[in-house]
């Protein structure tokens, strides 16, 4: 959604959705799709981890993981791969990439870090956490069968406390630093139940893009 003349505040929003994509299925489109609408973002970045710190390495090379993103939003004007984590050696620590992101966007730009429920309840396990807000705000996102619990680690319970914004306006009168939770209609579909189909034979069709799955078979992956 365009933002009108009307809008008090120019202020460019960019959304930031870091993951796996293992493959990228719709779960992380619709996720995408529905929050560029309700936070009024300009784009979304895709932004493929080339070594996942905090999980075991995918079987899938990082380009094709990337491959693979970047046929998923061809067409959405909203959406864009960044693929600076590709270009970086060693773990791909979140800290860094938006310390990149600041250096070629300026402080001016809000940034909107997605997270899924899950992530969080692990958040403070991130290299240089809190930091972390400093940089961007933070949007968590509920993914069916991940309520978040009120057993948050005492930590994240004052981060919610402290930086906690309930309305969109919050997140475009600065560039960073608050945190607020969306509900979304989240599809329940995950990138594991996808790789079980296909290595059970199993179809995943109508799960993620038709051009991802022909991009899957064509390469034999997750066989
Ligand atoms: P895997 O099953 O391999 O763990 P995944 O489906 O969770 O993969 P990731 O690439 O790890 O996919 O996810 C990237 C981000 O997208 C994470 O923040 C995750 O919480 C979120 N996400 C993944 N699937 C969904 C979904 N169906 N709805 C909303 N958010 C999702």
């Amino acid at each position: 959604m365009a933002k009108s003349a009307a809008d008090v505040t120019s202020r460019r929003m960019v959304g930031l959705l870091g993951g796996t994509f293992d493959p990228i299925h719709h779960g992380h489109l619709r996720m995408a799709e529905q929050l560029a609408d309700a936070l009024r973002l300009d784009e979304v970045r895709f932004i493929p981890c080339a070594n996942p710190p905090h999980r075991q390495a995918p079987q899938t090379p990082a380009v094709e993981r990337s491959a693979m993103v970047r046929l998923a939003i061809a067409g959405n004007p909203r959406f864009v791969l960044d693929e600076r984590e590709l270009q970086r050696a060693g773990a791909s620590y979140t800290i860094d990439t938006l310390l990149g992101l600041r250096t070629e966007l300026g402080d001016e730009v809000a940034l909107v870090l997605f997270m899924g429920s899950d992530a969080f309840v692990e958040f403070d396990s991130w290299h240089r956490w809190q930091e972390i807000p400093e940089l961007c705000h933070l949007v968590l996102v509920e993914r069916p069968n991940a309520q978040m619990t009120e057993s948050l680690r005492p930590a994240l319970q004052s981060l919610l406390r402290e930086r906690y914004a309930d309305d969109t306006e919050a997140l475009t009168s600065c560039a960073a630093g608050r945190v607020m939770i969306r509900r979304i209609h989240a599809l329940d579909i995950s990138a594991t139940a996808i790789r079980d189909d296909l290595r059970s034979k199993r179809s995943p069709r109508y799960l993620l893009p038709d051009a991802v799955l022909e991009f899957i078979r064509q390469r034999k992956l997750y066989l």
